[in-house]
This record gives C-alpha cells, sequence and structure tokens, in this order.
C-alpha cells in the first residue's frame, strides 16, 4: 500500500487513480506551474541508499529554515525514518512510502504537494527513493535536480550513471572523508562529472559534519529562484 505521512502525524492511504496518470512530463509542468503560483523553490536530490542524501537535507534545513519557510518530501520504498530525521531539524515533513515503487514521480509529488499548506513555504526539498538509475526518466516538476553520490561508492560511480548527471544542476561528492580509505581520487570524480555535463556544479561534502554545505547552498542559487 503506498502511503502519505503528512506532518501533523495522520497516514493515508495514496490510492492512484489511473486517469489520473498521464504523460509524467505533463503532469511536471503542471507541478512546476503550481510551485511558481506560490512562489516555492523546489529541488529534487537524487543518489543511492547510503550516499547521505537525508543527511544532506538536514544540514540544509539546519542552515535554511530560518530564513526559508522549509517543507521537505521524503521518499521511501517504507519506514517514516528519513521523516523523522529531518522533522528534528526544524522542517515539515511528508513522508511518501511507495510501497516498492523505486522512485518518485509527479503524480506522487503532486499528491505531496496537496498535502500541504503551499501558502507557507518558500522552499521544498524532495528526497526521491534511493536509487540512481530509473528516477532519471522520471521529472517530478522541480526547478532544480541535485545528485548526491558517495566516496563509498567508489571510483566509478558518475561515469557508469551518465544520463541522471545530464538533467542535474549539481553534483554533490559526500564523505570526503573516507575517500582515501576507498582510494577515490576525488579530482577524478569532479572531472567525470564536468566530462558529462561541462557546467555541472560540483561540490565536496562531509554531511556529517556540514563541511561544504555553505558552498552546496551557494551552487543552489537559493536566492535567484
Ligand atoms: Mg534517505
Ligand atoms: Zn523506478
Amino acid at each position: 500500500m503506498k502511503k502519505l505521512y503528512t506532518p501533523d502525524g495522520n497516514v493515508q492511504e495514496i490510492k492512484i487513480n489511473k486517469s489520473l496518470y498521464g504523460k509524467n512530463t505533463e503532469l511536471a509542468e503542471k507541478n512546476l506551474e503550481l510551485l511558481n503560483q506560490h512562489n516555492i523553490l523546489a529541488i529534487d536530490i537524487l543518489g543511492s541508499i547510503g550516499s547521505g542524501k537525508t543527511s544532506i537535507i538536514q544540514q540544509l534545513v539546519g542552515k535554511l529554515h530560518q530564513k526559508y519557510r522549509t517543507a521537505a518530501i521524503a521518499g521511501d520504498i517504507t519506514t517514516t525514518i528519513d521523516a523523522d530525521r529531518i522533522k528534528n531539524r526544524g522542517a515539515e515533513v511528508l513522508q511518501i512510502n511507495t510501497d516498492g515503487g523505486c522512485h518518485l514521480d509527479a503524480n506522487l509529488v503532486r499528491i505531496g504537494l496537496e498535502a500541504l499548506d503551499l501558502k507557507s513555504f518558500d522552499l521544498i526539498l524532495i528526497e526521491n527513493v534511493g536509487n540512481l538509475i530509473c528516477p532519471g526518466g522520471f521529472p517530478v516538476g522541480a526547478h532544480q535536480r541535485i545528485v548526491v553520490v558517495s566516496t563509498t561508492e567508489g571510483p566509478y560511480m558518475i561515469i557508469k550513471h551518465p544520463y541522471i548527471f545530464k538533467d542535474a544542476s549539481v553534483v554533490i561528492i559526500n564523505k570526503i572523508d573516507l575517500a582515501e580509505a576507498m582510494e577515490v581520487d576525488l579530482e577524478q570524480l569532479k572531472k567525470d562529472a564536468l566530462k558529462i555535463k561541462p557546467n555541472i556544479e560540483v561540490v565536496f561534502t562531509n554531511a556529517r559534519t556540514g563541511h561544504g554545505i555553505p558552498e552546496l547552498i551557494k551552487s543552489l542559487k537559493i536566492n535567484e529562484k
């Protein structure tokens, strides 16, 4: 069963009315329109399980929620672990459980957006399901897409997944404190990303300590919307 956990603690079953299924890209455009009507910036955050997406969101929420009214939509196959982690940092969080679905799509994100009081937010961070393959084919209607990779995923993470980086504005290379132990060359990872997309921003972080988070915020161009 697909479930939605709202910020006020309610759990709803998500029933997908088949007639709602249009082309994902059209639904994504409608989501973007809705966000623009409310002057909200939305960022779709992709990355494998364990790459550090939730930790990055925790850091961003911690740094931004005083200035920008921030909500997060956390997508996971099951559990509310991520929503609980992010809530602790001061954002309103919706958890979407996809019940086996390996990505969020524009329709699920729409259901999430409709469950939020959009007048109350300036920034929405969307944590996609942990997976670097198929979310690439399902835009959700965010303004920007960022991809988190971790040094613990080894040296070939970027060159093996070129498609996901083509639509991204920022790649975060996380867990840089472990690069040496993993024998991963950070500059090579950066080169790999720039080879796929010459204008992508590359940011090095350690999400546990907050290293690199100010640079990440700069690269998101949040002020410009
Ligand atoms: Mg997570
Ligand atoms: Zn999928």
